[in-house]
Protein backbone atom coordinates (compact mmCIF):
# COMPACT_ATOMS: atom_id res chain seq x y z
CA UNK A 1 0.00 0.00 0.00
CA UNK A 2 1.35 3.82 -0.58
CA UNK A 3 -0.35 6.07 2.02
CA UNK A 4 -0.70 9.56 0.37
CA UNK A 5 -1.33 11.90 3.31
CA UNK A 6 -1.83 14.84 1.16
CA UNK A 7 -4.37 13.31 -1.31
CA UNK A 8 -5.82 11.73 1.83
CA UNK A 9 -5.93 8.09 -0.15
CA UNK A 10 -3.93 4.59 -0.22
CA UNK A 11 -3.38 2.77 -3.09
CA UNK A 12 -2.32 -0.31 -4.38
CA UNK A 13 0.99 -0.80 -6.95
CA UNK A 14 -1.00 -0.81 -9.82
CA UNK A 15 -3.50 2.26 -8.86
CA UNK A 16 -0.50 3.75 -7.57
CA UNK A 17 1.26 4.03 -11.18
CA UNK A 18 -2.12 4.73 -12.53
CA UNK A 19 -2.23 8.16 -10.82
CA UNK A 20 1.43 9.25 -11.39
CA UNK A 21 0.29 8.76 -14.91
CA UNK A 22 -3.09 10.41 -14.55
CA UNK A 23 -1.23 13.11 -12.90
CA UNK A 24 1.45 13.18 -15.53
CA UNK A 25 -0.72 13.85 -18.37
CA UNK A 26 -3.01 16.49 -17.01
CA UNK A 27 -0.65 18.42 -16.63
CA UNK A 28 0.90 17.64 -19.81
CA UNK A 29 -2.80 18.90 -21.46
CA UNK A 30 -3.44 21.88 -18.95
CA UNK A 31 -0.38 23.21 -19.70
CA UNK A 32 0.30 22.72 -23.47
CA UNK A 33 3.89 20.68 -22.66
CA UNK A 34 3.81 18.23 -25.62
CA UNK A 35 1.20 17.68 -28.98
CA UNK A 36 0.90 14.13 -29.93
CA UNK A 37 3.62 13.24 -32.71
CA UNK A 38 6.55 15.79 -30.93
CA UNK A 39 10.23 14.52 -30.54
CA UNK A 40 10.50 14.75 -26.65
CA UNK A 41 14.41 14.98 -24.88
CA UNK A 42 14.33 13.99 -21.62
CA UNK A 43 16.69 15.36 -19.42
CA UNK A 44 18.31 12.58 -17.48
CA UNK A 45 20.87 12.57 -14.34
CA UNK A 46 20.19 8.74 -13.63
CA UNK A 47 17.89 9.87 -10.16
CA UNK A 48 14.82 8.81 -9.68
CA UNK A 49 12.94 11.83 -11.33
CA UNK A 50 14.23 11.87 -14.21
CA UNK A 51 13.92 7.98 -14.48
CA UNK A 52 10.49 8.00 -13.73
CA UNK A 53 9.89 10.86 -16.18
CA UNK A 54 10.98 9.23 -19.14
CA UNK A 55 9.44 6.05 -18.12
CA UNK A 56 6.10 7.66 -17.21
CA UNK A 57 6.21 9.24 -21.12
CA UNK A 58 7.34 6.12 -23.21
CA UNK A 59 4.17 4.81 -21.52
CA UNK A 60 2.39 7.31 -22.04
CA UNK A 61 2.96 6.78 -25.84
CA UNK A 62 5.51 9.73 -26.41
CA UNK A 63 8.97 9.24 -29.25
CA UNK A 64 11.06 10.06 -25.97
CA UNK A 65 14.90 10.42 -26.36
CA UNK A 66 17.12 10.91 -23.06
CA UNK A 67 20.21 13.08 -22.97
CA UNK A 68 22.47 12.33 -19.75
CA UNK A 69 26.27 14.69 -19.33
CA UNK A 70 28.99 13.20 -17.80
CA UNK A 71 29.38 16.03 -15.69
CA UNK A 72 33.10 14.66 -14.50
CA UNK A 73 31.74 14.90 -10.49
CA UNK A 74 34.29 11.93 -9.05
CA UNK A 75 32.62 8.41 -8.65
CA UNK A 76 28.93 9.78 -8.50
CA UNK A 77 28.93 11.09 -11.81
CA UNK A 78 30.07 7.21 -13.57
CA UNK A 79 27.57 5.50 -11.18
CA UNK A 80 24.38 8.31 -11.91
CA UNK A 81 25.63 8.15 -15.74
CA UNK A 82 25.56 4.09 -15.52
CA UNK A 83 21.50 3.88 -13.96
CA UNK A 84 20.92 6.07 -16.98
CA UNK A 85 22.85 4.10 -19.79
CA UNK A 86 21.51 0.86 -18.08
CA UNK A 87 17.99 1.90 -17.92
CA UNK A 88 18.37 3.09 -21.74
CA UNK A 89 19.12 -0.31 -22.84
CA UNK A 90 17.16 -2.64 -21.00
CA UNK A 91 14.39 -0.84 -23.07
CA UNK A 92 15.69 0.20 -26.15
CA UNK A 93 15.82 3.64 -25.53
CA UNK A 94 18.00 6.09 -27.31
CA UNK A 95 20.46 7.90 -24.84
CA UNK A 96 22.35 11.03 -25.92
CA UNK A 97 25.76 11.40 -23.69
CA UNK A 98 27.73 14.48 -23.96
CA UNK A 99 31.17 14.62 -21.41
CA UNK A 100 31.92 17.74 -20.21
CA UNK A 101 35.45 17.29 -20.28
CA UNK A 102 35.90 16.18 -23.67
CA UNK A 103 33.22 18.37 -25.38
CA UNK A 104 34.42 21.50 -23.51
CA UNK A 105 37.63 20.56 -22.03
CA UNK A 106 36.56 20.63 -17.75
CA UNK A 107 34.63 19.24 -15.66
CA UNK A 108 32.68 20.90 -12.84
CA UNK A 109 34.69 20.67 -9.70
CA UNK A 110 37.50 21.83 -12.02
CA UNK A 111 35.06 25.03 -13.84
CA UNK A 112 33.47 25.55 -10.76
CA UNK A 113 36.78 26.85 -8.63
CA UNK A 114 38.30 28.18 -11.98
CA UNK A 115 35.37 30.52 -12.08
CA UNK A 116 35.19 30.63 -8.24
CA UNK A 117 31.55 29.84 -8.76
CA UNK A 118 29.46 27.67 -6.38
CA UNK A 119 29.62 24.27 -7.90
CA UNK A 120 25.70 23.85 -7.88
CA UNK A 121 26.03 27.07 -9.92
CA UNK A 122 28.15 26.27 -12.46
CA UNK A 123 27.09 23.03 -13.10
CA UNK A 124 23.17 24.77 -13.56
CA UNK A 125 24.62 26.68 -15.93
CA UNK A 126 26.74 24.36 -18.08
CA UNK A 127 23.79 21.67 -18.05
CA UNK A 128 21.47 24.62 -19.31
CA UNK A 129 23.34 25.10 -22.14
CA UNK A 130 23.87 21.64 -22.99
CA UNK A 131 20.20 20.76 -22.48
CA UNK A 132 19.58 23.59 -24.82
CA UNK A 133 22.91 22.92 -27.49
CA UNK A 134 21.65 19.05 -27.66
CA UNK A 135 17.71 19.56 -28.07
CA UNK A 136 18.36 22.53 -31.14
CA UNK A 137 20.80 20.79 -32.85
CA UNK A 138 18.59 17.45 -32.59
CA UNK A 139 15.40 19.31 -33.98
CA UNK A 140 13.62 17.91 -30.97
CA UNK A 141 10.35 19.90 -30.36
CA UNK A 142 10.97 20.25 -26.42
CA UNK A 143 12.98 19.56 -24.03
CA UNK A 144 11.68 18.23 -20.73
CA UNK A 145 12.83 17.79 -16.80
CA UNK A 146 12.69 15.66 -13.93
CA UNK A 147 12.13 18.61 -11.36
CA UNK A 148 9.01 17.81 -9.23
CA UNK A 149 6.31 19.29 -6.79
CA UNK A 150 9.29 19.52 -4.00
CA UNK A 151 11.73 20.96 -6.21
CA UNK A 152 9.74 23.49 -7.64
CA UNK A 153 8.00 24.35 -3.96
CA UNK A 154 11.88 24.91 -2.77
CA UNK A 155 12.61 27.56 -5.55
CA UNK A 156 9.59 29.23 -5.23
CA UNK A 157 10.25 29.53 -1.50
CA UNK A 158 13.54 31.16 -2.10
CA UNK A 159 12.42 33.16 -5.00
CA UNK A 160 9.54 34.52 -2.48
CA UNK A 161 12.02 35.13 0.33
CA UNK A 162 14.12 37.41 -1.33
CA UNK A 163 11.53 38.33 -3.64
CA UNK A 164 13.80 37.48 -6.92
CA UNK A 165 10.66 38.70 -9.22
CA UNK A 166 12.70 38.44 -12.40
CA UNK A 167 12.63 34.59 -11.45
CA UNK A 168 9.20 34.36 -9.94
CA UNK A 169 7.94 35.14 -13.67
CA UNK A 170 10.18 32.21 -14.95
CA UNK A 171 8.87 29.40 -12.82
CA UNK A 172 6.05 29.22 -14.62
CA UNK A 173 6.07 24.86 -15.87
CA UNK A 174 6.59 25.44 -19.70
CA UNK A 175 8.62 27.69 -21.24
CA UNK A 176 7.61 28.25 -25.09
CA UNK A 177 10.81 28.26 -27.50
CA UNK A 178 12.04 31.74 -28.97
CA UNK A 179 15.14 34.02 -28.82
CA UNK A 180 17.18 30.87 -29.15
CA UNK A 181 16.02 28.85 -26.62
CA UNK A 182 14.15 25.57 -27.42
CA UNK A 183 10.28 24.94 -25.80
CA UNK A 184 10.88 23.37 -21.98
CA UNK A 185 8.16 21.73 -19.90
CA UNK A 186 8.54 19.92 -16.32
CA UNK A 187 5.64 17.62 -17.24
CA UNK A 188 6.38 16.38 -13.04
CA UNK A 189 4.86 19.57 -10.82
CA UNK A 190 2.18 17.56 -9.31
CA UNK A 191 4.29 14.63 -7.83
CA UNK A 192 6.46 14.80 -4.75
CA UNK A 193 9.62 12.97 -4.13
CA UNK A 194 8.42 10.19 -2.19
CA UNK A 195 5.98 9.66 -4.55
CA UNK A 196 8.73 9.26 -7.61
CA UNK A 197 10.87 7.17 -5.42
CA UNK A 198 7.61 4.91 -4.56
CA UNK A 199 6.59 5.13 -8.71
CA UNK A 200 10.32 3.78 -8.96
CA UNK A 201 10.01 1.12 -6.59
CA UNK A 202 6.69 -0.71 -7.87
CA UNK A 203 8.40 -0.07 -11.47
CA UNK A 204 11.20 -1.76 -11.20
CA UNK A 205 13.32 1.55 -12.08
CA UNK A 206 16.83 1.55 -10.39
CA UNK A 207 17.73 4.36 -9.60
CA UNK A 208 21.17 6.20 -8.04
CA UNK A 209 20.98 7.09 -4.35
CA UNK A 210 24.47 8.67 -3.64
CA UNK A 211 24.26 12.26 -2.43
CA UNK A 212 26.29 14.77 -5.06
CA UNK A 213 29.20 15.18 -3.22
CA UNK A 214 29.19 18.74 -4.17
CA UNK A 215 25.43 19.39 -2.80
CA UNK A 216 26.51 20.67 0.45
CA UNK A 217 25.73 24.41 0.71
CA UNK A 218 22.84 24.26 -2.02
CA UNK A 219 20.34 26.34 -0.25
CA UNK A 220 17.54 24.65 -1.64
CA UNK A 221 18.12 21.50 0.17
CA UNK A 222 17.38 23.89 3.58
CA UNK A 223 14.54 25.61 1.98
CA UNK A 224 13.12 21.22 1.02
CA UNK A 225 14.04 20.98 5.07
CA UNK A 226 12.06 23.82 5.81
CA UNK A 227 8.87 23.05 3.20
CA UNK A 228 9.13 19.58 4.58
CA UNK A 229 8.61 20.58 8.02
CA UNK A 230 5.40 22.08 7.08
CA UNK A 231 4.03 19.16 4.95
CA UNK A 232 4.50 17.42 8.24
CA UNK A 233 2.49 19.38 10.00
CA UNK A 234 -0.19 20.10 7.20
CA UNK A 235 -0.46 17.84 4.69
CA UNK A 236 -0.91 19.59 1.63
CA UNK A 237 0.81 22.71 2.36
CA UNK A 238 3.54 22.26 -0.49
CA UNK A 239 1.29 21.35 -3.13
CA UNK A 240 -1.30 24.30 -2.35
CA UNK A 241 1.80 26.76 -2.36
CA UNK A 242 3.47 25.90 -5.65
CA UNK A 243 0.47 25.24 -7.53
CA UNK A 244 -1.74 28.16 -6.03
CA UNK A 245 1.33 30.52 -7.21
CA UNK A 246 0.41 29.09 -10.70
CA UNK A 247 -3.28 29.66 -10.49
CA UNK A 248 -3.36 32.90 -8.59
CA UNK A 249 0.08 34.93 -8.87
CA UNK A 250 2.42 33.68 -11.50
CA UNK A 251 0.97 35.97 -14.20
CA UNK A 252 1.85 38.78 -12.03
CA UNK A 253 5.71 38.77 -13.38
CA UNK A 254 5.46 36.63 -16.73
CA UNK A 255 5.62 39.13 -18.86
CA UNK A 256 8.78 40.90 -17.22
CA UNK A 257 10.44 37.94 -17.58
CA UNK A 258 9.68 37.03 -21.28
CA UNK A 259 10.54 40.97 -21.94
CA UNK A 260 14.15 40.41 -20.47
CA UNK A 261 14.44 36.89 -22.54
CA UNK A 262 13.60 39.07 -25.88
CA UNK A 263 16.21 41.62 -25.18
CA UNK A 264 18.98 39.38 -25.00
CA UNK A 265 21.97 39.61 -27.60
CA UNK A 266 23.87 36.79 -29.52
CA UNK A 267 26.79 34.94 -27.98
CA UNK A 268 29.81 36.28 -30.32
CA UNK A 269 31.74 32.32 -29.52
CA UNK A 270 28.74 29.85 -29.93
CA UNK A 271 25.48 31.66 -30.76
CA UNK A 272 23.74 31.38 -27.68
CA UNK A 273 21.77 33.61 -25.90
CA UNK A 274 23.67 36.48 -24.01
CA UNK A 275 23.28 39.33 -21.64
CA UNK A 276 26.94 39.94 -23.09
CA UNK A 277 28.94 39.78 -26.05
CA UNK A 278 29.74 36.33 -24.42
CA UNK A 279 27.83 34.40 -22.72
CA UNK A 280 27.87 32.75 -19.19
CA UNK A 281 28.64 29.63 -20.27
CA UNK A 282 31.72 30.53 -22.60
CA UNK A 283 33.07 33.06 -19.89
CA UNK A 284 33.03 29.95 -17.56
CA UNK A 285 34.96 27.73 -20.66
CA UNK A 286 37.65 30.53 -20.76
CA UNK A 287 38.64 30.36 -17.17
CA UNK A 288 38.01 26.32 -16.69
CA UNK A 289 40.32 25.46 -19.76
CA UNK A 290 44.27 24.68 -18.71
CA UNK A 291 43.03 25.19 -14.78
CA UNK A 292 44.81 22.56 -12.46
CA UNK A 293 41.80 19.69 -12.34
CA UNK A 294 40.12 19.36 -9.05
CA UNK A 295 40.37 15.60 -6.98
CA UNK A 296 37.18 14.85 -4.94
CA UNK A 297 36.93 12.25 -2.19
CA UNK A 298 34.38 9.33 -1.96
CA UNK A 299 30.31 9.82 -2.19
CA UNK A 300 27.99 9.66 0.36
CA UNK A 301 24.67 7.73 0.88
CA UNK A 302 21.63 10.14 1.24
CA UNK A 303 20.45 9.52 4.32
CA UNK A 304 16.91 10.96 4.21
FE1 LIG B 1 25.33 19.69 -10.08
FE2 LIG B 1 24.82 20.71 -7.64
FE3 LIG B 1 23.22 18.84 -8.72
FE4 LIG B 1 25.72 18.20 -7.92
S1 LIG B 1 24.01 18.91 -6.59
S2 LIG B 1 24.72 17.57 -9.83
S3 LIG B 1 26.83 20.09 -8.44
S4 LIG B 1 23.55 20.93 -9.50
ZN1 LIG C 1 28.60 31.31 -25.67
Amino acid sequence: MIDLRRHNANFCSEHFTKFCRDQDSRTIEEFDMLSPGDRVLVAVSGGKDSLALWDLLIRLGYEADGLVIGLGIGEYSQSSTGYAQRFAEARGLNLEYVDMEQRYGFDIPTGARAAKRAPCSACGMSKRHVFDEVTMAGDYDVLVTGHNLDDEAAVLFGNVMHWQTEYLGRQWPVLEAGSGFPKKAKPLIRLGEREMAAYCIVSGIDYVVEECPMSKGNKHLGYKEVLNEMELRQPGAKADFYLGFLRRAASVWRAEAQTGRSELGRCASCGAPAGGEICAFCRLVERATGAEPVTLGPTRVRSS
